[in-house]
């Protein structure tokens, strides 16, 4: 066998959906990467953000695209929170989390060292009372380009990445990126063997919320029927996976984050496999 190409072999996404344990995930972590397995963890946390931000008087707006998708309407003071609590807080726990467990974490947003570039979405289109408005100012950012060098580096000298979901605009503002899509770009940036997104779901549902329904494998192609089936936030991972698939990625894992050693639940065959 020649050399490894892939900077990285598995990517991991953890989910701030109420339910998700951190801590499982990192102690099951941290056996993973004492296993020799090079791994770069991206997160979530728009939940916790949503709630600082209200706490501080600065409620979210949530607006509905056309097309059904729900996001954060992300005015300044709001990619400010955002920042505040994913970038600071929320990272911070994970590294010391890792580090607690002899895994030298090390925590970084996407605008640091351009790790992720994104472009700013000029208008957000809103679904209001059957009219479609056009909303400026928001801060969020349409992936471009990952930084895989850096990322390289660092796993290289040992590191384990720790990547909040902002990102930098080639003018250099700060944005806010979806995490489940920002995961997806640094595994297909890293042509990750494996990319898992940890959820408070066993996986995807053929019919939402019956965990009995459980897909325990889709082929890729069938990514726009997966599509219909996910409702609201899930339609983001299966956008994700079908973008690390394109990228180059081996598998995709929709996995729950709600149990002990979901990583290595998820490697062996538990959720559901994308490929
Ligand atoms: P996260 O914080 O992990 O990104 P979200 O709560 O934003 O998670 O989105 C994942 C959620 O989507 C799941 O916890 C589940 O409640 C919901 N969901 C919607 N449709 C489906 C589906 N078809 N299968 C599984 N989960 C689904």
């Amino acid at each position: 066998m020649g050399e490894k190409e892939s900077a990285a072999d598995l990517v991991v996404k953890l989910g701030g959906a109420p339910g998700v344990r951190w801590e499982a995930a990192c102690e099951d972590l941290a056996e993973v990467v004492r296993g020799n397995t090079r791994v770069v963890l991206v997160h979530g946390g728009s939940g916790e953000t949503n709630r600082v931000a209200e706490a501080l008087g600065h409620p979210p707006r949530f607006v509905t695209s056309p097309s059904g998708y729900e996001s954060r309407f992300t005015d300044r003071e709001t990619l400010e929170i955002f920042a505040m609590v994913i970038a600071g807080r929320l990272n911070s726990v994970l590294v010391e989390s890792l580090q607690r467990r002899g895994i030298n974490a090390l925590g970084l947003s996407g605008a640091d060292g351009r790790l992720i570039v994104a472009r700013r979405k000029e208008s957000v289109r809103s679904l209001e009372g059957g009219k479609v408005l056009l909303l400026h100012g928001d801060h969020t950012g349409t992936i471009q380009e990952v930084n895989a060098n850096l990322l390289g580096q660092l796993l290289g000298a040992g590191y384990t990445p720790v990547i909040a979901p902002l990102a930098i605009s080639p003018e250099g503002v700060l944005l806010n990126v979806d995490a489940d899509r920002a995961a997806a770009a640094v595994a297909a940036a890293l042509k990750a063997e494996t990319l898992v997104l940890l959820t408070a779901a066993p996986g995807l549902l053929r019919k939402f919320p019956d965990e009995g329904t459980l897909i325990s494998s889709l082929p890729r192609d069938q990514l726009p029927e997966a599509l219909e089936m996910a409702q609201g936030r899930m339609k983001k991972k299966i956008l994700g996976a079908e973008e690390a698939l394109r990228g180059g990625v081996g598998r995709v894992l929709l996995a729950d984050g709600r149990v002990d050693h979901p990583v290595s639940r998820a490697l062996a065959g538990e959720g559901t496999s994308i490929a």
